[in-house]
């Protein structure tokens, strides 16, 4: 519940279980986060590869309407072999992010001695906007081109959103990572960017590193970064191998912000819908349930997702990935919430 005084407001949350274990963790999350207080109401959508196989529906646009009207949206994941790749991607996930003008993903990852950070990938522009197409297909002489779209009104409202999100944490630290050297013509835009908004921010501390060095520093010394802000595609590969160094897929999650709330806001674990242990009560909810810590944080529920928080942490030791099933770790969860 939040409110001002007495008044309370149900939050009214679009659930999309997905395909394979997407429902599974989904569920778990719901629980847990009923469970703990949060005063929700919930609808659900059958959105997905299988509905997709059944009648050739991906995402529509009344249903894209009906989803605006809602307060968050929860995904467990989408896509099923059976159905060509780019079709759901593009169709679901990409028209969400677009439609929806979620233009924030944002990752918070914990190492396994407990630093974390945060990277903020720019969710609308970069290579993933559909610039491009083929001339000659399928001849020997066939071209594909594949553009990067990159605007100052687009990278310049991810990098203030970095530098808000920078300017509450301990060290007040952000860091750019791009390939300025290489992509010139974006990267001068990125960087250019970032510098003028960084004036208005001196209490903010500010690095650049291109995305390989960055890739090695995740590795070796990930404790130097607290915030980073990056393009839609550095951002995608960037974030799998946070999710690697920090606990693995079964504890990633993510959050598709429209920080203006134009719009619901879309969360999501970082993994897919697994199919090679769907059905089987073999998936981590965690990064399901992080995911929807993350949602309880962005509709202001502070208190009910720090207490998720913290039991989904007792729940999981890092030391050893636990090698149980969803009930096993779902009933963990559940009691670190009556433990706290
Ligand atoms: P997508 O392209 O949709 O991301 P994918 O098959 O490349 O799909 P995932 O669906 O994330 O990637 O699965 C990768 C592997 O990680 C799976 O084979 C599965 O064994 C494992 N995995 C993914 N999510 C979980 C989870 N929540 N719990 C346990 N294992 C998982």
């Amino acid at each position: 519940m939040s409110g001002k005084g007495n008044e309370t407001v149900t939050h009214r949350i679009a659930v999309i279980g997905g395909d394979g274990i997407g429902p599974e963790v989904i569920s778990v999350a719901l629980d847990v986060i009923t469970a703990a207080g949060a005063d929700i109401s919930t609808t659900d959508f059958d959105l997905g590869g299988q509905r997709y196989l059944r009648d050739g529906t991906v995402l529509d646009d009344d249903t894209l309407d009906e989803l605006r009207a809602y307060d968050a949206i929860l995904l467990g994941a989408v896509g099923t072999p059976e159905v060509p790749p780019g079709v759901i991607e593009r169709g679901l996930l990409l028209k969400a992010r677009f439609s929806l003008d979620l233009y924030v993903n944002l990752r918070p990852f914990t190492l396994p001695d407990g630093h974390s950070f945060t990277v903020i990938r720019e969710n609308t522009e970069g290579a993933y906007a559909g610039e491009g197409g083929f001339l000659r297909k399928g001849t020997p002489h066939e071209i594909a081109t594949q553009g990067s779209v990159n605007t100052r009104m687009g990278a310049e409202r991810v990098i203030r959103y970095g530098f808000e999100l920078a300017r509450q944490r301990e060290r007040r630290h952000l860091t750019l990572v791009h390939k300025t050297n290489v992509l010139t013509f974006s990267g001068d835009l990125w960087e250019r960017t970032f510098n003028e908004v960084a004036v208005e921010y001196p209490d903010v501390g500010t690095a650049y590193n291109h995305v390989d060095a960055a890739c090695i520093h995740f590795v070796e010394d990930p404790h130097r970064y607290e915030v980073i802000v990056t393009d839609n595609l550095f951002g995608d590969i960037l974030t799998d191998l946070g999710g690697a160094i920090s606990g693995g897929i079964g504890l990633a999650a993510s959050a598709n912000l429209n920080p203006d709330r134009t719009s619901p806001s879309l969360f999501e674990p970082v993994h897919g819908s697994a199919p090679d242990i769907a059905g089987q009560g073999l998936a981590n909810p965690t990064a399901a349930v992080l995911s929807a810590v993350l949602m309880l944080e962005f509709l202001g529920e502070a208190e009910c997702a720090a207490r998720v928080r913290a039991a989904c942490e007792a729940a999981v030791s890092h030391d050893e990935v636990p090698d149980i099933g969803t009930d096993e770790i779902a009933k963990a969860i559940h009691a670190g919430l009556t433990d706290g």
